[in-house]
C-alpha cells in the first residue's frame, strides 16, 4: 500500500487525520512516520516553514505517544535547554496540557543559577512532576573540576553520568516537587525508569547523529552503537527483550533553526540567557556555569536568532563550541555518551 503522503487531494488528509484519531497505536507502528500533509500549494516561504514545523511536531508527537503506550516505567529528561524545552511542550501538546510521566533533571549544583529558577517557576507553572537528582557524595568530597580535584570528563563522569544512572535505576534518592510546598522533598518511590525520553537532535554533534528514535541501552546503561535495530523508512522498534532500559528521542530530525522558529511560532518561554542582554553576547548552549561560554551576538529576540543562523554566522562554529567539556572529549562526547551522558 502507498505510504500517506503519496495520496492527493482532501482525502488523503482526512484519511489520515481518521487514522491518527481512531487506529490502535500497534497499527500507526506500521505505518511511516509522516503527520498529515496538506496538499494545499503554498507559495510563501512562511507557509513552506509552518508546513515543514507542522511535520516535525507530528512526528515528535507522535513518538511520544507511542513511547506512552509501549513504556511502562516513562520519564523525561529536562535539563533546562532549548531542546528539551521544546520537547516539554511537546508534550504538554500530545497529552492535551498535561505531561503524565515524571520530568527528571540532574543538578550538577554548577548549573548557572537562573536555570535552576527558570526550572522550579516552569515546574509550578504547568503543574510538572519535577524530580531532581545529584551525586551528593562528589560534591560534598569536592571531586569535581570547579574544585580542581578532576578533569572535565570526570567531573561529568560524576556529576551527570553517574547520579543520572543511579537516579533512573531508583538506587540514589530522587527529590521530588511538592507542589502544596513549593518545595523538594525525597521520593519514596524507587522504582525504576526503564524508558527515557530525551530531547537530543541529530544534527547537534557527530555521536547523537548516530542514535534511533528508539534506542536499546543495557541494564548498565551503556550504549552499544553497532547493536542497534535500524529504522529505515521511518519503521522503528518499539518491543525490544524485558529489561532493556530504552532511550526515546522525539526530537532527532530538528535542527537548531528549526528548535528556534518553532519556539517563535508557539511563544515557547526560554531561559533569557540565549539573548544578548546588552553586551553582545549570548549563550547558544545552556550548560554548567564554570564550563559553558557565550558567543558573540547581538541577537535579543527569536526573530534575530533565526536571522542570524540563516545568515551563516555559525556555519562552521558547532552549536556546542561553548561548551569545554566536548573539547576535552575530543570534540565528539562519544566516550560519554556510550557510558550514558545525554
Ligand atoms: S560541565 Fe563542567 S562543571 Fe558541569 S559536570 Fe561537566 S566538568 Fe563538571
Amino acid at each position: 500500500m502507498d505510504p500517506p503522503h503519496d495520496l492527493s487531494g482532501g482525502a488523503a488528509k482526512e484519511l489520515f487525520q481518521f487514522l491518527s484519531c481512531r487506529a490502535p497505536l500497534s497499527f500507526l507502528l506500521v505505518w511511516p512516520r509522516v503527520g498529515p500533509v496538506s496538499c494545499k500549494k503554498l507559495n510563501d516561504n512562511g507557509g513552506k516553514i509552518m508546513e515543514h514545523l507542522e511535520k516535525l511536531e507530528n512526528t515528535s508527537v507522535h513518538i511520544l505517544r507511542e513511547a506512552y503506550a509501549s513504556f511502562k516505567n516513562l520519564c523525561m529528561l529536562w535539563s533546562i535547554g532549548k531542546d528539551s524545552t521544546v520537547l516539554l511542550w511537546l508534550a504538554r501538546k500530545a497529552f492535551f496540557g498535561h505531561v503524565p510521566f515524571p520530568l527528571i533533571h540532574i543538578d550538577t549544583h554548577y548549573k548557572i543559577p537562573e536555570m535552576i529558577q527558570y526550572r522550579d517557576r516552569l515546574a509550578l507553572e504547568w503543574k510538572l512532576d519535577m524530580i531532581y537528582g545529584e551525586n551528593r557524595e562528589a560534591l560534598d568530597q569536592k571531586q569535581t573540576f570547579p574544585d580542581h580535584r578532576t578533569t572535565r570528563i570526570q567531573c561529568c563522569k560524576n556529576l551527570k553520568t553517574e547520579p543520572l544512572k543511579q537516579v533512573l535505576s531508583g538506587a540514589w534518592p530522587r527529590h521530588r516537587l511538592n507542589h502544596d510546598t513549593g518545595k523538594y522533598e525525597l521520593d519514596r518511590n524507587t522504582e525504576p525508569f526503564t524508558g527515557v525520553i530525551a530531547g537530543i537532535r541529530a544534527d547537534e554533534e557527530g555521536s547523537r547523529s548516530k542514535e534511533r528514535y528508539f534506542s536499546p541501552r543495557d541494564l548498565d546503561n551503556t550504549w552499544d552503537i553497532g547493536e542497534q535495530p535500524p529504522e529505515f523508512w521511518n519503521q522503528y522498534k518499539t518491543d525490544f527483550a524485558p529489561g532493556t532500559h530504552i532511550r526515546i528521542h522525539p526530537l532527532l530530525d530538528w535542527t537548531e533553526v528549526d528548535i528556534w522558529e518553532y519556539i517563535g511560532k508557539e511563544k515557547i518561554p526560554v531561559v533569557p540567557l540565549y539573548f544578548d542582554q546588552g553586551d553582545g553576547r549570548r549563550y547558544r548552549s545552556l550548560g554548567c556555569a564554570p564550563c559553558t561560554n557565550p558567543v558573540e551576538s547581538t541577537a535579543k529576540n527569536v526573530g534575530e536568532i533565526v536571522a542570524e543562523l540563516k545568515s551563516g554566522k555559525f556555519s562552521r562554529v558547532a552549536e556546542r563550541s561553548g561548551r569545554a567539556q566536548d573539547k576535552e572529549d575530543g570534540g565528539g562526547l562519544e566516550e560519554l555518551r556510550k557510558q550514558g551522558y545525554m
